[in-house]
């Protein structure tokens, strides 16, 4: 087959899956954006962060922050942590909360909510009906 007519119909392909399919495939965690300011972070983008995780403020935070091992708030569009921080510090971080808190471990999609059961908590996944405990890593 030619290589070119390949790619082609893959084109084709693509432009017929629903719009929403596609948005769901191509989740992406925005790259932290960092301004250092006198020794402290602030992630000028958090607000973008947390509304593509889809996830509870106050729960990303209380856990970011344990893993990076600092004090920190939300001030704002931004969050504050004390101290210096590189991006790929912060970045790495962030991929590990997405996949213990957000991503589905069986379809591996980010439409889930966190259910709370006595001292559980559990990750539904809307997608594919799939309901696992959480575990941290
Ligand atoms: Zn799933």
């Amino acid at each position: 087959m030619d290589l070119n007519n390949y790619k082609e119909l893959l084109d084709k392909a693509y432009e017929k899956i629903p719009e929403n399919v596609k948005q769901s495939s191509r989740f992406e965690i925005p790259k932290v954006e960092l301004r250092i300011e006198s020794r402290n972070s602030f992630i000028t983008n958090f607000n973008k962060i947390i509304g593509i995780l889809n996830r509870d403020k106050k729960h990303f935070t209380g856990i970011f922050l344990k893993k990076a091992g600092t004090m920190g708030e939300i001030r704002g569009q931004q969050l504050f942590l004390k101290g210096q921080y590189k991006a790929q510090v912060l970045n790495r971080l962030i991929e590990n909360y997405t996949k213990t808190y957000v991503l589905c471990s069986i379809c591996n999609k980010p439409d889930t909510q966190i259910q709370r059961e006595g001292k559980k908590d559990y990750l539904k996944c809307t997608a594919c009906g799939a309901r696992q405990e959480i575990k941290e890593k």
